[in-house]
């Protein structure tokens, strides 16, 4: 089924629902919606090879996923991210899209973005700059296409670096995502440097957070960004820079290529002061803060009533018990997550 526009529900009902000012006094202006926790990879440090995932009638639907988003913009959500699981192999998501460009054009929503792997990109580049899209998170851990294989078990490197292409042709303006993995891409951070600064894309660097049962060993992978940053000193110079997201991201310009490097460090720094932000799952559950468990269901709500009032109830009571920072830790002597949930889950 495809989203259609002008929407049945609650949009024409709220005067101006209450903005979302959490107990710290934090304005939580941008929203991280997994629209699926299905995907065509299944990278190491995120998925089990044989994962089971969740039976569809779960799942909201399109037109709920546009209800819900839109009763967010209502309430002061200025900056939505689309995310999974891989948000493209949702069937027909291009109509998603479509529908939440109507905030892009009254002027509601300031930004409409997504986190992609890139599998799919080079047939919906075009489409995404269509619906207001103007910049893209795609995740590449590596540039060699074995060892790609190898952390994403399924992925083709060449297709996502045609997807790449095919985005900035689009005009789409790029960040690389990479995880930083002890042992698997530590001598490649320069390469990636060179590619996503000389294709003029931005690159952050990620540290792997303890989300979720994997095979492997977590302690094995974690490789912190402060080694990698005193190793790129060696041979950059790297400036700091003011640019903040309200998010864990610290930026600096590499002086050499003039492009941006953004460190994402949950497990060494604490940035939850700031925080803007929150996520929903595909199943319409809300998670104030990535690292805690602490959550509330939206679908009920939302199927409750065709009318908003209950959904911006469940809202406005969830975030007043937003958290006022998270404690990830990845344990060392049980070697469990810190959290059962995996990424795919609330989408990172
Ligand atoms: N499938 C899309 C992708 O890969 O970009 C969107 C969802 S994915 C869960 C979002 C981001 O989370 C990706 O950049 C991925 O590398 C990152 N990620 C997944 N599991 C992680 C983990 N355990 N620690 C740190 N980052 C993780
Ligand atoms: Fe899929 Fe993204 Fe997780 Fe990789 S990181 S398995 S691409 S959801």
């Amino acid at each position: 089924m495809s989203v259609t526009t002008p929407l049945p529900s609650g949009e024409s009902q709220a005067a101006t629902p209450a903005a979302l000012i959490d107990p710290f006094n934090r304005h939580v202006t941008y929203l991280r919606v997994s629209v699926t926790d299905r995907c065509d990879f299944r990278c190491v440090y995120c998925m089990s090879e044989h994962m089971s995932f969740l039976p569809r009638k779960d799942l909201l639907t399109l037109e709920e996923l546009d209800r819900l988003c839109s009763a967010f913009i209502s309430k002061g959500v200025r900056k939505l991210r689309i995310t999974g699981g891989e948000p493209l192999v949702r069937k027909n998501i291009m109509s998603l899209f479509r529908a939440l460009a109507r905030h892009l054009e009254t002027g509601r929503l300031e930004e409409l973005t997504l986190t992609t792997n890139g599998s799919q990109l080079e047939k919906y580049a075009g489409d995404l700059k269509a619906a207001g899209v103007r910049r893209i998170n795609v995740s590449i851990d590596t540039l060699d296409a074995q060892k790609f294989k190898a952390i994403t078990r399924w992925g083709d490197l060449s297709a996502v670096l045609k997807g790449v292409d095919a985005a900035r042709r689009a005009g789409i303006s790029i960040k690389i995502n990479a995880v930083a993995l002890k042992g698997v891409n530590e001598d490649e951070i320069d390469d990636l440097l060179r590619f996503a600064h000389g294709n003029g894309h931005d690159l952050t660097l990620i540290e792997t957070m303890p989300l979720g049962e994997i095979e492997g060993d977590r302690t094995d992978q974690y490789l912190p960004l402060s080694i990698v940053r005193a190793r790129l000193l060696d041979r950059w110079t790297l400036e700091d820079i003011p640019f903040r997201t309200g998010g864990p991201a610290r930026y600096v310009r590499v002086k050499e290529t003039g492009g941006r490097l953004g460190f994402i460090t949950p497990m060494t720094h604490n940035f939850c002061e700031s925080c803007n932000r929150v996520r929903v799952t595909c199943t319409g559950t809300l998670y104030m803060c990535l690292g805690q468990e602490d959550a509330a269901d939206l679908r009920a709500p939302l199927r409750a009533s065709p009318d908003n009032g209950p959904l911006f109830e469940a809202i406005d009571a969830a975030i007043a018990r937003k958290p006022k920072g998270h404690d990830f830790v990845i344990d060392r002597r049980r070697k469990q997550p810190a959290l059962g949930r995996h990424m795919s889950v609330t989408g990172g």
